[in-house]
């Protein structure tokens, strides 16, 4: 079973956000009470691969027996800790680890196998042939199992060889019940979405997002644009937006769909606005204490960031402190300053049009502001709390986007508060689209 288990490992080998790891154990319990020796396989990371740099483009046996041999990446990138939480999280079930994902090794690990018992694989990509879909690697791969599953929404974009190439090699071929639950609802928002649709869009990439919004705009009621896009989106309306950034490589791009969709795209009044230089201060404080934390503890979410939170019920007086270097604009931004949340008059507008709208669709992708830092996460928080409101209410609530589900957590709304949180980030947004997804796609082909 393909798995994305591609989660942050602090210093001491604790586990981030494990959402990814959650998601697969339904998927895990099924199989293992119905008698499966089940095989788990996963990427973690981007080990660099010092051999590629010898490595001939015509010698492809070399090429996927390439396996990397430097200690340190492997001890850096290693699944070793996540095998140690998928057994702390399963309890009942027995869970091994192996230090290597194809070769007599494993098999002979595989063959102690009983009934029931789980092996996770060592991390695919420590072969070069993972990411070029190599044919040989693939094979190695296909010969362990007799079942494939894809339990990978996540990276079911990429053509790789545990994705594709390995899953063509077998007769049965399956869905794991995330991925399967993954279609339901992004399929419903990109060919049939519930009415009246809202969709909140956010984040600093207009380029990762342009396909799904092309795709999502024709059919959505409002599109709410906060974060560093909105930016480009006023600047494209003739509002003047300061030292924001703006993306130009998309400018006309916004500006088509500015005229095309007049009357449903909603822009920020207001932005929590600041100077480069106290942004960069704050960032640099933020990955310091970031980094402290990890190395405390590894966990801990939200610790230590209260003094700067302005959550719930924001109000212009919190924000002369604890710096006046930050300022609520309403309107245009003066040259100096940039946006870096929605303002309060934006949030009360988002907040109101997303949880009062009963019975219908919201889809929210991308955080409102620079929401890694406390004093500019009120916009973001907020957000995040109309979707839990909209749902209580009776809405289909969907999020995606990695950035989002740290959001949610941030601002301390469950999962369960929502009626699907999307495990994908660049898979989500490439489903929305439209674009290829040779993972999926593969799981339909007979042999
Ligand atoms: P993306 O990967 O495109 O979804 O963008 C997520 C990133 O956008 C986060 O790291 C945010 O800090 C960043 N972001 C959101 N709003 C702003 C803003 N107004 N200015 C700069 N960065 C922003």
């Amino acid at each position: 079973m393909r798995v994305d288990f591609n989660v942050t490992i602090g210093m001491d080998n604790e586990i981030g956000e494990d959402y990814r790891i959650r998601m697969t154990i339904p998927t895990i319990e099924y199989l293992t009470k119905r008698g499966a020796k089940l095989i788990l396989m996963s990427h973690l990371g981007r080990p660099k691969k010092n051999e590629e740099k010898e490595y001939k483009e015509e010698d492809k046996i070399q090429q996927y027996f390439t396996r990397i041999m430097d200690m340190e990446t492997i001890k850096q990138f290693s699944l070793a800790p996540v095998a140690k939480r998928l057994s702390e999280l399963i309890q009942m079930y027995n869970v091994s680890f192996i230090d290597d994902c194809i070769g007599p090794k494993v098999q002979k690990e595989i063959d102690k196998m009983n009934r029931g018992d789980i092996l996770l694989l060592e991390n695919l990509r420590f072969y070069s042939g993972e990411e070029l879909n190599d044919s040989n690697f693939s094979k190695e791969l296909a010969t362990l199992a007799d079942i494939y599953v894809n339990e990978a929404f996540s990276v079911s974009h990429r053509k790789h060889a545990s994705i594709y190439g390995t899953a063509r090699l077998f007769d049965k071929k399956l869905a794991g019940l995330n991925l399967k639950k993954e279609l339901e609802y992004l399929s419903m928002v990109k060919d049939d979405p519930v009415k009246p649709f809202v969709l909140v869009i956010g984040g600093s990439k207009i380029k990762d997002k342009i396909g799904a919004l092309g795709n999502l705009l024709p059919k959505v009621d409002k599109l709410l644009v906060g974060g560093a896009m909105a930016y480009t989106f006023l600047n494209a309306n003739g509002v003047k937006t300061g030292n924001s950034p703006i993306d130009y490589d998309h400018f006309q791009w916004v500006k088509k769909a500015l005229l095309k969709y007049n009357d449903k795209i909603v822009l920020p009044i207001d932005h929590i606005v600041t100077s480069q230089s106290f942004l960069k201060l704050k960032k640099e404080d933020s990955t310091l204490k970031e980094m402290k934390k990890k190395k405390k503890e590894g966990k801990q979410e939200n610790a230590n960031s209260s003094e700067f939170d302005l959550i719930s019920s924001p109000s212009p007086s919190l924000l002369s402190s604890p710096s006046s270097s930050v300022s609520v604009n309403k309107g245009s931004i003066q040259e100096g300053l940039l946006g870096v949340d929605i303002g309060i008059e934006t949030v009360q507008q988002y907040s109101s049009m997303i949880s009062q709208n009963r019975n219908g669709l919201v889809v929210w992708i991308g955080p409102m502001g620079v929401f890694e830092i406390g004093l500019f996460r009120n916009g973001t928080n907020n957000i995040a709390k109309s979707m839990a409101l909209a749902f209580w209410r009776g809405s289909k609530t969907i999020i995606g986007g990695g950035d989002t589900l740290e959001a949610l957590k941030k601002a301390e709304v469950s999962e369960l508060e929502v009626t699907h949180v999307s495990t994908g980030g660049s898979a989500t947004l490439k489903f929305l689209a439209g674009d290829e997804m040779p993972g999926i796609e593969i799981l339909n082909k007979m042999n």
